[in-house]
C-alpha cells in the first residue's frame, strides 16, 4: 500500500541520530582508551539524566534486567514480592532470579496498573516489598501505594521501564518508591541500544548499588558483596549522551500521533484508547486500544489483519506472566484470581508509534481498524 511505501510498519522504531554525530565520541574512547568501569561518559551521563528527568542519583546499568536484579539485591528483599502479571515478563523473572516468590495482584481496569486495594489483599507475613509497573508509562496510584507500603513496612520497587520521562504531581514520576528502574532498550523512548538504570533518593543507597553492579568492589583489595558486573560501558554512555540532544523533539513528535489516533478512532464502535491520565505529563510510549466485543472481529483477526498488511503491531501483555510456565503453578496465577488483568491481556494491541513514523501510515492503520466497523455499520442499515 502507498501510504507505507510497501515497507513493513513494526510497533516501534529505534531513535537513532545522524551516524555522523556519533563519530567524534568514538574518537574521545578511542584516544583516551576508556572502554568501561564507571569512565568519562559514564559520569556524564548520570549527571546529564539526572537534570533531564528531574531526580537525584542515577546508576547506569548494562539494562534493566539487570538493575531490577540489584534493585531488590540492594534494598536485600527477600520472601514474597507483589507485582502485576500484566507487564514484560523480566518483571517477574527478575524476582526469580533472586529466589523470591512473586505473588500476583490484579491490575485496575482503567490505567491497567497494579489494583491498591488487591495488593492489601495480597499481603502474608512473608511479604517484603511490593513491585509495581507503570504500565506504558502511566503512573500507578502511587498516593495508595505509599500508604499500604507505610502501613505494612514495605519497600516499594517500581518497574519504570516504561516511564522515562513521565511526570506526577510536578516532578518525575521516578522519585516515588524506595528506588524506581528504567530501561533504555533499544524499543524503548530513550535507548542506549541496551542499558537501563536505577533511580534512588539518597548517595549511600547509589554507593551500594554501584559497588553491588562492580561485583561488590570497593577499591582494589576491598569486596564487601557478591555483586554483579552490570556496568554500562562508555559506548552505550556516550551515546545516551548524544541521544538526549534528540529526546525534547522525538517525544513531541510522539505526541502528535497519539493525540491523531486519539482523536481519529474515538468514534469507533467497540475500539478504546487506554487512557493516558494526564496527558501533559505522558511520554506516549506506546499506544495501546482495546478490542472489545461491540467490535465486529475479535482482537486476534483484527491483530491478524493488520499484520496482512505488514503492519506489526503488538500484543503487549498477552500472554500474562502468570501464565508462564515457571508461573503458571502458583496460586496466585490462578485465572479466578486475575480477572482484569485477563480481559486486558485479550483484549489488548499496541499500535505502530515512533517519531519517524509518517501521518499518512497512521491514516492508513486507522482506515484499517476503521473499515470492519463501517461495514457492520451498513450491513445493520440494510437490515
Ligand atoms: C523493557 C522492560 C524491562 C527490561 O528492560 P531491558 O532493558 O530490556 O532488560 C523490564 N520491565 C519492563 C516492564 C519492560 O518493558
Amino acid at each position: 500500500m502507498s501510504a507505507q511505501k510497501n515497507k513493513p510498519v513494526y510497533v516501534t522504531q529505534p531513535l537513532l541520530p545522524p551516524l555522523e554525530d556519533f563519530l567524534p565520541y568514538l574518537e574521545t574512547i578511542w584516544n583516551n582508551k576508556i572502554l568501561t568501569n564507571g569512565g568519562p561518559f559514564h559520569q556524564q551521563l548520570e549527571q546529564a539524566l539526572c537534570d533531564y528527568l528531574g531526580v537525584k542519583h542515577i546508576c547506569l546499568f548494562a539494562n534493566g534486567t539487570l538493575a531490577l536484579m540489584t534493585a531488590l539485591q540492594a534494598l536485600r528483599i527477600n520472601g514474597e514480592v507483589i507485582t502485576t502479571p500484566y507487564s514484560f515478563v523480566a518483571t517477574a523473572h527478575s524476582l526469580l532470579w533472586n529466589n523470591i516468590k512473586p505473588v500476583f495482584a490484579d491490575i485496575e481496569p482503567h490505567s491497567l496498573n497494579l489494583d491498591p486495594s488487591k495488593i492489601e489483599a495480597a499481603i502474608t507475613p512473608q511479604t517484603t516489598a511490593i513491585m509495581p509497573v507503570h504500565c506504558y508509562g502511566r503512573p500507578c496510584d502511587i498516593e495508595a501505594i505509599e500508604k499500604i507500603a507505610d502501613n505494612y513496612n514495605l519497600k516499594v520497587i517500581y518497574d519504570a521501564a516504561h516511564a522515562f520521562g513521565v511526570r506526577h504531581r510536578g516532578g518525575s514520576v521516578l522519585n516515588h518508591g524506595d528506588l524506581s528502574v528504567i530501561s533504555f532498550h533499544a524499543t524503548k523512548i530513550f535507548n542506549t541500544f541496551e542499558g537501563g538504570a536505577i533511580v534512588c533518593p539518597d548517595a549511600k543507597t547509589k554507593q551500594r548499588i554501584d559497588h553491588l553492579k562492580n561485583f561488590g568492589f570497593v577499591d582494589e583489595v576491598t569486596v564487601v558483596a557478591a555483586g554483579i558486573n552490570g556496568k554500562m560501558s562508555e559506548i552505550n554512555a556516550a551515546f545516551g549522551l548524544l541521544q538526549l540532544k534528540g529526546i525534547d523533539g522525538a517525544r513531541q513528535k510522539r505526541k502528535a500521533i497519539d493525540a491523531h489516533y486519539r482523536q481519529q478512532l474515538a468514534g469507533i464502535d467497540g475500539i478504546t484508547c487506554v487512557q493516558q491520565g494526564d496527558a501533559e505529563a505522558a511520554n506516549n510510549a506506546y499506544f495501546p486500544i482495546l478490542v472489545g466485543p461491540d467490535y465486529p472481529l475479535s482482537r486476534d483477526a483484527l491483530f491478524q489483519r493488520l499484520r496482512d498488511q505488514e503492519i506489526y503491531a503488538r500484543r503487549y501483555f498477552y500472554p500474562l506472566i502468570s501464565d508462564f510456565p515457571m508461573y503458571r503453578g502458583m496460586p496466585s496465577a490462578a485465572h479466578a484470581n486475575l480477572p482484569v488483568a485477563r480481559l486486558a491481556s485479550s483484549q489488548v494491541i499496541c499500535l505502530p508509534i515512533y517519531p519517524d513514523l509518517e501521518m499518512a501510515t497512521v491514516d492508513a492503520i486507522i482506515a484499517m481498524i476503521a473499515a470492519p466497523a463501517l461495514q457492520q455499520e451498513v450491513i445493520r442499515n440494510i437490515a
